[in-house]
């Protein structure tokens, strides 16, 4: 499959800097903020610094060090945020049937409070 990138996408505008953000975290491959709507007391987006539409994108066509860099950031943003020991959720929203609003690979990592079973 070839994977279209839009790079006027808001999280590729936070990225060049044009959108300010909420920075929780960064290294060389990923950037981790606040987002702007937060579902619990913990609501952070992870995003590789590559043109990357998904997951699914991502990790048929990133390099090594992108895809380290990027679970790194994960693991980061969950220590800084104090989650690790109580537990959170990752979850990435893919697609039209996932419902992904933004179409740039994003980790949404929620947790702060009991985030009850997700069956659907
Ligand atoms: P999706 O539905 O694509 O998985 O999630 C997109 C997320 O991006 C939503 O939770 C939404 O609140 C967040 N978001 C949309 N625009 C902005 C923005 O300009 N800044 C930040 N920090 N988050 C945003």
């Amino acid at each position: 499959m070839a994977y279209a990138y839009d790079d006027q996408n808001i999280f590729a505008k936070i990225l060049r800097g044009e959108i300010p953000n909420d920075t929780v975290y960064e290294n060389g491959q990923a950037l981790a903020f606040r987002d702007i709507s937060p579902a619990a007391p913990t609501h952070v987006l992870v995003i590789p610094k590559g043109p990357y539409v998904s997951m699914d994108h991502f990790t048929q066509e990133a390099s090594e060090e992108e895809l380290v860099g990027f679970m790194r950031a994960i693991g980061e943003v969950c220590r800084l945020e104090g989650i690790s020991d109580e537990g959170f959720r990752a979850i990435s929203n893919t697609g039209h049937n996932g419902v992904q609003e933004v179409p740039h690979l994003h980790v949404h990592i929620i947790g702060g409070r009991p985030l009850g079973r997700m069956l659907m």
